[in-house]
């Protein structure tokens, strides 16, 4: 087995590793950074490492349908990702991007970096070397996304896939990015929703839980329950992080 086809992360220490998939819009960033601080691990937000990839080859001109070049431009990229829950950060090149990769202009084109498989091989092989550091530094890491429960990290103690239904992925996705969710604003992020989920389902299967996963339905669940139903999940794996209240 190659490098790139070995699961990151296990055998090295007591400390949690934990792989959370789930679709656009489910809470997986918000549950994900929760349980980290929880844990006092670190966060491997691996969503915004292919938003990096894409607005980057934006930035360098590279046309997006140019699967070439994109993959030449993604293992290129000079890409720095903050792992700390409390602070994540992304930068690229020494800027930082953090808030520019959520526009709903990446939101749209980043599919097409994700599609790309040489673009997927090159960033799984950097997702499992952070894993990898922050396991045997005894950190631990909740590392979130679309293949991490499958590809990334199959072997990872704790893997949950967060799941909802369509109608409440989009009304949190228009909260979040347009501070209301009428039927304008629910339709205004349908695309970045259910569109690319279905793209993004043509390279990664993040609909159905793989033998030994948890899938958690958070369809009706505040964010604060999402949370504490990730917490127990863990911790029936890790008793040391159990919640005291
Ligand atoms: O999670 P987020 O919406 O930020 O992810 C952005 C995009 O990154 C997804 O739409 C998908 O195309 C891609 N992605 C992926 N595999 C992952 C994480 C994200 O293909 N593990």
């Amino acid at each position: 087995m190659s490098t790139q086809d070995a699961g990151a992360g296990i055998g090295r220490t007591d400390a949690p590793l934990v792989a959370i998939d789930g679709p656009s819009g489910v809470g997986k960033s918000t549950a994900a950074k929760g349980l980290a601080r929880h844990l006092k691990a670190r966060y491997l937000d691996t969503g915004a490492m292919f938003r990096a990839v894409a607005w980057w080859c934006q930035q360098c001109g590279v046309d997006l349908d140019d699967a070439a070049a994109v993959t030449a431009t993604a293992r290129a990229t000079p890409l720095e990702m903050g792992q700390d829950p409390d602070a994540p950060f992304v930068r690229v090149d020494g800027q930082d991007i953090t808030e520019a990769i959520r526009d709903q202009q990446i939101s749209t084109v980043v599919s097409k970096v994700a599609t790309n498989l040489d673009v997927r091989a090159h960033l799984a092989a950097l997702q499992r070397e952070l894993i990898d550091a922050a396991v045997a530094s005894g950190e631990g890491i909740v590392a979130e996304g679309r293949d991490i429960t499958t590809k990334i990290a199959p072997d990872a103690p704790v893997r949950i896939l967060l799941v909802a239904a369509p109608e409440a992925r989009l009304e949190r996705r228009a909260m979040e990015v347009l501070g209301a969710a009428g039927e304008s604003e629910r339709e205004a992020v349908r695309d970045a929703v259910v569109r690319r989920d279905a793209d993004d389902s043509t390279v990664s299967n993040f609909s159905t839980a793989a033998d030994g996963v948890v899938t958690l339905d958070n369809s009706t669940f505040t964010p604060a329950q999402t949370l504490a139903a990730v917490i127990d999940i863990t911790a029936a794996v890790y008793p040391r992080f159990a919640r005291t209240q």
